[in-house]
């Protein structure tokens, strides 16, 4: 029985509290429309820890861009395990491996939305043009953004968050794995997805958006692409076993040809 452990906060807007919470809920609801929103979403239910989201703008002002941090860093972090803050840094302390309850800065004005839906792309591209849906680049829907928060939400709340760095631009492995679940979700929603992670610009803004999987790590062999989904696979195995029910293309059914069929090209610039 999925515990109703996500909160939606954003008393800190006064006025537009109503208007902010309404929204990322409408966010959730279009997240439970997919079977990789539900993987994900029913990952956080079945957690004893808590995530709370509130408004981007309560705790910064100058950095725009969406977050997840835990209440507290070493029960977010592996039994033992010397700290890394989520940049990938090195903090004082040990981890406990307990868990951690989280929250996730989200404005979902700061991103936009694609009303396509996953839907027959051919046709709607038929629509006139005032009528047709938003292009939105890879990485900056509101629900990929909410659902990669909720990606390090699920490594925080087991006690799992280790960021340490890796190339690629991707920073960290952290933001390896939540930008294959955003990319799975975008796959499953027939977009195309990030295939880095850059963190000082806009989402997509990095080296580039795509729709074949092994493009994730194009600098070295298919083979390192495999191998961090097995890794994946090896620390989030409930998640993982969730995300196989993706039909594919989708990297955790296994690996075919049909992980880099063409994808119609909806959100070229
Ligand atoms: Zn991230």
């Amino acid at each position: 029985m999925p515990s109703d452990n996500i909160t939606v906060d954003g008393t800190s807007l006064g006025h537009n509290r109503r208007a902010y919470e309404s929204e990322v809920r409408r966010q959730i609801a279009q997240l439970l429309l997919y079977i990789s929103g539900r993987a994900v979403l029913n990952e956080i239910w079945h957690n004893g820890r808590t995530v709370r989201i509130i408004p981007t703008s309560t705790t910064r002002t100058t950095f725009r861009g969406a977050d997840a941090h835990p209440t507290n860093w070493a029960d977010a972090e592996p039994r033992n395990a010397r700290l890394f803050d989520g940049s990938g840094h090195l903090m004082p302390g040990r981890g406990t491996g307990r868990g951690s309850n989280v929250i996730i800065d989200y404005d979902p004005w700061e991103w936009e939305i694609d009303y396509s839906f996953g839907g027959n792309n051919t046709m709607l591209a038929n629509w006139p043009p005032e009528f047709r849906p938003n292009r939105v680049r890879a990485g900056n829907d509101r629900t990929e953004v909410l659902l990669h928060e909720m990606v390090h939400a699920i490594e925080e709340m087991n006690g799992l968050l280790h960021p340490h760095p890796l190339g690629n631009h991707y920073d960290t492995d952290s933001e390896f794995n939540a930008i294959l679940v955003e990319a799975v979700y975008a796959r499953e929603r027939d977009r195309s997805f990030r295939s880095d992670h850059q963190v000082d610009g806009p989402a997509g803004s990095g080296r580039g958006a795509s729709a074949q999987f092994t493009s994730m790590f194009p600098s070295t062999e298919r083979n390192d692409f495999l191998a961090r989904v097995n890794r994946f696979r090896a620390k989030l195995p409930s998640l993982a076993a969730r995300l196989r029910d993706v039909p594919p293309p989708n990297p955790f059914r296994g690996f075919d040809h049909e992980m880099d069929s063409p994808l119609y090209d909806w959100n070229d610039r």
